[in-house]
């Protein structure tokens, strides 16, 4: 008989996401292994048992003072991975917004010195304790909405000592939240306005200083890099990223999100961790990140608010073979802290059937994120579940703004914010 603490009964269905191996590709990402009228017991904060709920009496039992959730018929799945954000900032851009919906870009902006600059005046000026109050509002809110882990990125500071600051708050935005956050290092983001002109000078500061006091400190698990012309060309995001690996630090890089950079196939080439947004990536770069087995994270969303000429290639990567998983990019340009409403864009934008949308979103999002066993409901692994009001996985993406009903990280509830 198995002692539980925690058990969830009463299910439609649960996707446990248990079968093939990680990350999934192609036709594999379509199979979420479900349990129909399916349960699910917790111990200790990891999964105890999975299966059929007419055998659960006979198997589980639960503890005194345990708690039984009634399903309600709902669907469950794994807490969602959100695969790419930039949630550590601080203030907003509301009042550049009529400029982008009059027509500047998301570079002119920049350049005049708006857009993500401003968003670094704000995040320098914040205090530590401002900062973290804003951004545990953020991810708590996040998490309301299903997700349980979170890659997080720096790159709102752009000098050496703010960047270090920025990673050192990640640490305790998880032990305040409990949730799971992957610090990545993208003190290239931009080129500093100390910097304008000399994306060189700063490239060696990054190499030279920054990056091997990443790397002492143990601070980031990956180095990023915005490689786009006016950001960082090839050679420089190149060298930053061969300077990360060897320090132990996988790569990620920001790929042909406007034009093609050249991102993806440098992606390929150092046989990258992921390569993100990938919306002028020609057929050529989806087979070299296929074959180099590189993650294509898609952002549907940013392409939505940034590029609305295009679309988030999410068809063409899965037939091409690639690994695709799912990110909000939550930051002051793209603010969504809805993972359900990134399915539904992966869906109707970026042409993923719902299931190939949640296999992004959990199971190839923690491979994405470095977080290996994340993403699926497996015995023995972290208890982090949503709860869904739905009688199928099928209507995560499809419905548009789907809520989870209960959110679970480590077999404990997450109170709404
Ligand atoms: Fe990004």
């Amino acid at each position: 008989m198995i002692r539980a603490d925690l058990v969830v009964r009463d299910l439609a269905e649960v996707a446990t996401l248990t079968e093939g191996a990680v990350p999934r590709v192609g036709s594999q990402m379509r199979e979420l292994a479900r349990i129909p009228d399916g349960a699910v017991a917790v111990s200790g904060g990891r999964i105890a048992w999975l299966g059929k709920e007419r055998v659960l009496s006979r198997e589980v039992r639960l503890r005194p003072g345990g708690t039984t959730v009634d399903g309600d018929g709902g669907t469950l799945v794994p807490g969602f991975v959100d695969a790419h954000t930039h949630v550590l900032f601080a203030g907003d851009r509301a009042a550049e917004l009529p400029l982008r919906v009059g027509g500047a870009s998301y570079a002119d902006i920049a350049r005049r010195g708006g857009g993500l600059y401003s968003t670094v005046r704000a995040t320098r000026a914040a205090s530590d304790r401002e900062l973290v109050r804003v951004t545990e509002a953020r991810l708590r809110r996040m998490a309301s909405n299903g997700t349980t882990s979170f890659e997080m990125k720096s790159g709102y500071s752009l000098d050496h000592a703010g960047e270090l600051r920025l990673l050192r708050l990640i640490p305790r935005l998880a032990r305040r939240t409990g949730l799971g956050l992957v610090p990545t290092f993208l003190g290239a983001h931009a080129v500093p306005p100390e910097f304008r002109g000399r994306a060189d000078a700063y490239v060696d500061l990054l190499v030279r200083r920054t990056l091997p006091a990443v790397a002492r400190e143990r601070l980031a698990r990956f180095c990023d890099v915005f490689c786009e012309p006016g950001f960082f060309t090839v050679r420089q995001s190149e060298r930053l990223l061969r300077a990360a690996s060897q320090l132990g630090l996988g790569v990620k890089v920001h790929a042909d999100e406007f034009v093609l950079s050249g991102g993806a196939r440098l992606a390929a080439r150092l046989g990258a961790r992921s390569a993100d947004h990938l919306l002028a990536t020609p057929p050529s770069d989806r087979e070299r990140l296929a074959r180099a087995g590189v993650t294509a994270v898609l952002l549907p969303l940013t392409a939505f608010a940034s590029s609305p000429e295009r679309r988030s290639p999410g068809r063409e990567m899965v037939d091409a073979g690639v690994p695709v998983a799912l990110g909000s990019d939550c930051s002051p340009n793209t603010w969504v802290e809805s993972m359900p409403v990134v399915l539904a864009a992966a869906v109707h934008g970026a042409r993923l059937t719902p299931a190939e949308a949640l296999t992004a979103a959990t199971v190839n999002a923690a491979h994405a994120s470095g977080l290996e066993g994340a993403g699926t409901i497996t015995v023995g692994r972290s208890a982090d579940l949503a709860l869904f009001p739905v009688r199928s996985a099928d209507l995560l993406g499809y419905r548009f703004d789907v809520r989870p009903a209960l959110v679970f990280r480590q077999g404990k509830p997450i109170s709404p914010p």
